[in-house]
């Protein structure tokens, strides 16, 4: 237990053995249907809130706040409870505020082109640790209501599916968000795609492709070697023809490495059985990776490419950039040790 979040509601029951039965109730609505904190519950007498205070973990800390985008993009550094960090980003759209939520602390993944990648592995986290970070960011967002949540934060969201599955769940019931608000982004992971098959929760997957050529996703996906794209494509028709939901690809694209016509053809003829959607977004710059995201030009050309093909796409635009709050540029704690590393190697 490392979270208020961590418990159910008969959780709670067993912690307060000798209050009225409605008490671990009140608490349960408070912190998920009315996003407070203990202290705040004031239909609690005082002394209970006191000791609740003291028997339920702490959760997350936040560290830092940053906004850009005039207040659009909003992220959060927070610590957990064993001094790890990660990140939180809240984004305002004209119709929908969107969460983008952290699975893991760091990631075990190594994508060459992603910051959290670059970083390394910590830990998973606590169903939760992973509810919690919407709790967080829809106080922020009030009056506004967060309406959709994406776990393309720090981690991979389907090795951690035994927290990842109750998250899902608590963030769909007691928080109210509908299934298909919610969507669970994976560089491929065969395992946890058939899990998200026999889920009988109606979630959106998104699949970072990148490539769809072998040998070249080999080198920007390390997964990809484990499960290579034909096993891939199997899995991924099997979960499209059993849930009979709409796959979507992330397509991150990097300058003359996976935007050329070559790369179009391969990707068309991978997404068309599938009846895949494509998510076009230029590669954002992160320490470790030195090639450039594709011209917007490019990325204009690559999208028309793909209808062409009888593909659909859609052009993402960036958000949060200068504070380092878009896709990929998620580090947490490592950042701040490059940073400095950065700063002596130029220093005087
Ligand atoms: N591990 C999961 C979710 C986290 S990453 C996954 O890989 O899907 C969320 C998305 O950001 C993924 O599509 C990932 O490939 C993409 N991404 C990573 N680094 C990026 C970068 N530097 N620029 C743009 N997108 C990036």
């Amino acid at each position: 237990m490392r979270s208020a979040y961590d418990l159910e509601l008969e959780d709670l029951s067993e912690l307060l053995p000798e209050e009225p039965a409605y008490r671990a109730r009140q608490v349960f609505d408070g912190l998920h249907g009315g996003l407070r904190r203990v202290d705040e519950m004031t239909e609690i007498p005082a002394a209970l809130r006191g000791r609740l205070a003291e028997i339920l973990p702490a959760g997350l800390t936040v560290v830092s706040e940053r906004s850009a985008d005039d207040g659009g993009t909003v992220k959060w550094a927070l610590e957990l409870d064993d001094g790890a960090l990660i990140e939180t980003v809240l984004m305002h759209y004209e119709r929908r505020s969107t969460v983008c939520v952290s699975t893991q602390a760091g990631c075990a993944m190594a994508c060459s082109f992603c910051a959290t990648g670059q970083a390394g592995f910590t830990r998973h986290l606590t169903t939760g640790e992973i509810v919690e970070q919407v709790v967080i960011a829809a106080r922020a967002a009030a009056p506004r209501r967060v309406s959709n949540i994406v776990f393309m934060g720090m981690g991979e969201p389907l090795a951690n599916w035994k927290n990842l599955a109750p998250a899902l769940h608590r963030l769909n019931g007691p928080l109210g968000l509908g299934a298909r608000r919610l969507t669970v982004s994976t560089v491929g992971h065969v395992p946890g795609i058939r899990n998200l098959t026999a889920e009988p929760l109606a979630v959106n997957l998104a699949v970072s492709l990148h490539s769809a050529d072998d040998r070249r996703r080999d080198a920007l996906i390390p997964l990809n070697r484990t499960y290579p794209l034909g096993v891939l494509a199997e899995v991924l028709a099997d979960y499209v023809e059993t849930t009979h939901r709409r796959l979507s690809f992330e397509w991150a694209l990097i300058d003359g490495v996976n935007d050329t016509d070559r790369d179009l053809d391969e990707l068309a003829a991978y997404a068309r059985p599938l009846a895949a959607h494509v998510n076009l977004i230029p590669l954002n710059p992160t320490p470790g990776y030195l090639v450039r995201g594709s011209t917007p030009r490019r990325v204009a050309e690559f999208a028309a490419g793909l209808a062409q093909r009888q593909v659909t796409a859609t052009v993402r635009m960036t958000r949060g950039q200068e504070i380092d709050a878009a896709c990929g540029q998620l580090a947490g704690r490592t950042k701040v040790e490059l940073r400095t590393k950065e700063e002596t190697d130029v220093g005087p």
